[in-house]
């Protein structure tokens, strides 16, 4: 086991439930409060230095979890810790201090970038909020930053609109944005989907680069495991605001443990056309958050449901003989 201070984050027992707006009509029928179950009791370590993946289908929590990491979102129960130091119990200031060393890069780039501001000054508006530098030398900072991560020729970018850049530059503006400040943990939500496939690997690769030269520390959240598969060194597997399956890349690529993992790796693209699919796909939807399934969240939808999987939630254990690999399903029990 690593000790506490291998961790840059260890999350423990968080669980975030979102109350359900109701009509007026609704709160006069009944009075019964209904939540959101978006994250549901989960936890995990980020060990310095490597790239923790979040992976599962939209509606598992990842997001969410990834917020509260950020204390962008406050807990419903559970605790985060950052470096040592519970986020919880952190007053404004310190809060607003400690998002120096965490920052975040957004899925859709133009919707996190202010479109009145120009993108040199949108990627060094940070050095002017905390005070770091201004003027002259945040341009001076900012123009290497741009030059850094690719956004070339820099000068003349850096007077233009977001609206005037391209896809695979506005992501490389939110990236340059989110390292000037030298952080300390990069969250990552879902980065390059919404950037050209031509540009995808690109991007991946600059962010191992970066990764590597600002001795970064990286939650990278995806509903891709294909790409998870391309940056992670450790992985976990959300389904419905719980983690079903965490480990390692090899473990959790090559010895797929958890029904719903082995069906996500069997809907990965393949690229030799004669290689074939052995693991059925989940069918259905991804049941309500509101009203999760009793027992194993994944019973509905799961091909190999037992008796028991409706009526027991399985815990997070030990893979036998394969230490650091977790799963949570009676088939392994
Ligand atoms: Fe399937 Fe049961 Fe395992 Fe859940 S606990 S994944 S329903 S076998």
């Amino acid at each position: 086991m690593p000790t506490t201070n291998d961790n840059l984050v260890e999350v423990r027992g968080l669980r975030k439930w979102f109350p359900v707006q109701k009509s007026f009509i609704e709160r006069l029928v009944t009075r019964q409060r209904q939540f959101v179950h978006a994250v549901d009791g989960v936890d995990f370590e980020i060990r310095r230095g490597e790239v923790f993946g979040l992976a599962g289908e939209s509606g598992s929590g990842k997001t969410t979890t990834g917020r509260l990491i950020l204390r962008l979102v406050e807990p419903t129960e559970g605790s985060v810790v950052f470096d040592g130091v519970d986020i919880a119990a952190l007053s404004g200031e310190e809060v607003r201090r400690m998002r120096r060393r965490m920052q975040v890069i957004f899925q859709d780039p133009f919707a996190s970038m202010n479109p009145r501001m120009k993108t040199g000054d949108a990627i060094g508006h940070s050095l002017e909020i905390f005070g770091v530098a201004k003027g002259e030398q945040k341009k001076r900072l900012v123009l290497e930053m741009m030059e850094h991560v690719g956004l070339t020729p820099a000068r003349i970018l850096y007077d233009k609109f977001p609206h005037q850049l391209s896809g695979g530059q506005r992501q490389r503006a939110v990236i340059a944005r989110a390292l000037m400040l030298h952080p300390d943990l990069v969250v990552a939500d879902e980065p390059i989907a919404m950037a050209d496939v031509s540009v995808r690997a690109m991007l991946l690769e600059l962010m191992v680069q970066l990764k590597e030269e600002f001795n970064l520390t990286y939650l990278f959240i995806t509903h891709d495991l294909a790409t998870a598969k391309y940056i992670c060194d450790r992985i976990a597997i959300m389904y419905l605001g719980l983690i079903c399956e965490m480990g390692t890349l090899e473990q959790v690529y090559r010895n797929p443990q958890h029904p719903y993992t082995q069906a996500l790796l069997a809907a990965v693209p393949v690229p030799d056309p004669h290689a074939r699919r052995t693991a059925p796909l989940p069918k259905g939807e991804i049941p309500s958050p509101i009203n999760p399934p009793s027992g194993c969240r994944f019973h509905p939808r799961c091909p190999f449901a037992m008796e028991i999987c409706s009526q027991e939630p399985p815990p997070l254990r030990p893979v036998p003989d394969d230490e650091g690999h977790l799963v949570a399903c009676h088939l392994r029990s």
